[in-house]
């Protein structure tokens, strides 16, 4: 028999399925994956019920629902102060990973350079490989994760179709500030680069920081593309709703690619999120500050049994190092080790690099965004499981 396309089928699965499956089978505290025990607005949830029931459930607009994508618009001129036509710089795509998918798939042709920043989230090289570019990575060293401005300016050069990056950044929770954003845009300007921006957790920024989109930087409108998720702004993780925002000509080669993949996305979802983005300013403070409260209950709980808590500053997730433990292995195995000996599970942070046996190997990636019961139980099993 011939074999698949390789670059896919020599992947392993994903870090976070695998770590839930092992959660399930040992019925740890999953900390691992990044879904929140919360349910998501009541009115969010009730619109898509009532849209299910009572709409029109065949395929909707290619680019997606006029309502949502309205929504998206006014909510992008709301938070971000841009200016967006909905008609034309705004497609509806299955989530932000079919959104990645088609933006690179649209824009990359064979040969292409594309930088992209470690550690990154998971989907991100492997679509890259496949549409064949060629990625040019560089480093955020822990623990503060600050922008490396020599290396970055290095890995540009004329053959730089685009960078694609994350703020808030999973898994390491730095949230990008003006100034660094502000060099990208510059590196961008200069090299004739696309800035591809994988917002999703535009609203989960602490501590008065605000999420600042590279859309919005001068020279930055025409050459960036804007990733959201319903998924993480509405604690609906399994909806699946992304939104891609980009000048009109940019839009096109990236909606010629959703409408070969999936085409559309389940309409009583889109309407649940158009209601969602018009949710008052109040809802999303909200979002941002219960989670806060959930990053100090962890974070604290985690410091007090002796782990290294890195600092977060936006996501569902802080990162610990846990050498002080006096655990000796790799990340990967005190994962395991927690999950079967604790009844706790996280991630390990190598599984965010290219090479995870060439990156920094005791750093862990908890995620937070919990009930407190979850959270205090998380904490007790680790302090009664270290403490002996
Ligand atoms: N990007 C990042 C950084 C993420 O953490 C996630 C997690 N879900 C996604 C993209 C995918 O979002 P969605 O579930 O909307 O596909
Ligand atoms: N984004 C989530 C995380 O980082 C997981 C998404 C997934 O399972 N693909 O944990």
């Amino acid at each position: 028999m011939k074999s698949a396309n390789v670059t896919l089928s020599s992947l392993g699965t994903t870090v976070f399925e695998v770590m839930s499956a092992l959660a399930r089978e040992h019925q740890s505290v999953n900390l691992g994956q990044g879904f929140p025990d919360d349910k998501g607005p009541e009115e969010v949830r009730r619109a898509a019920a009532d849209y299910l029931l009572n709409g029109h459930n065949q395929y909707p607009p290619m680019m997606g629902l006029p309502e949502l994508r309205q929504a998206v618009a006014d909510h992008a001129r709301r938070f971000q102060g841009l200016a967006v036509d909905w008609q034309t710089e705004v497609l509806v795509t299955s989530g932000a990973t079919e959104a990645l998918g088609d933006c690179l798939f649209g824009l990359i042709e064979p040969g292409d350079e594309v930088v992209l920043i470690e550690p990154l989230y998971d989907s991100y090289l492997p679509i890259v490989r496949r549409a064949g570019g060629i990625p040019r990575l560089v480093r955020l060293q822990p623990p503060t994760w600050q922008l490396p401005r020599a290396e970055l300016a290095a890995a540009f050069n004329d053959r730089t179709k685009l960078i694609l990056f994350n703020t808030p950044m999973n898994p390491c929770s730095k949230v990008f500030a003006r100034e660094e954003l502000g060099f990208i845009a510059d590196l961008c300007l200069k090299h004739d680069a696309y800035a591809v921006c994988d917002e999703v957790y535009e609203h989960i920024t602490f501590d008065d920081r605000r999420h600042i989109s590279i859309m919005t930087l001068p020279g930055m409108r025409e050459r960036t593309v804007r990733i959201g998720s319903a998924g993480k702004s509405f604690s609906v993780t399994g909806w699946k709703v992304g939104y891609v925002t980009a000048a009109a000509g940019l839009l096109k080669p990236i909606a010629k690619t959703h409408q070969f993949m999936t085409f559309t996305t389940p309409p009583n979802l889109q309407w649940g999120a158009a209601v969602g983005l018009r949710l008052e300013d109040a809802y999303f403070n909200s979002l941002a500050s219960d989670m806060q409260r959930k990053r100090d209950r962890l974070a604290d709980g985690l410091a007090r049994i002796g782990f290294d808590v890195l600092a977060s500053h936006g996501t569902y997730f802080v990162t610990s190092d846990f050498r002080q433990l006096g655990f000796n292995g790799t990340d990967d195995d005190f994962c395991r080790h927690v999950t079967v000996a604790a009844g706790v599970t996280a991630v390990p942070v190598s599984a965010f690099y290219d090479q995870p046996e060439r990156a920094p190997r005791h750093f862990i990636r908890f995620c937070f965004c919990k009930d407190n019961s979850t959270l205090d139980a998380a904490v007790e099993r680790l302090d009664k499981h270290f403490r002996r």
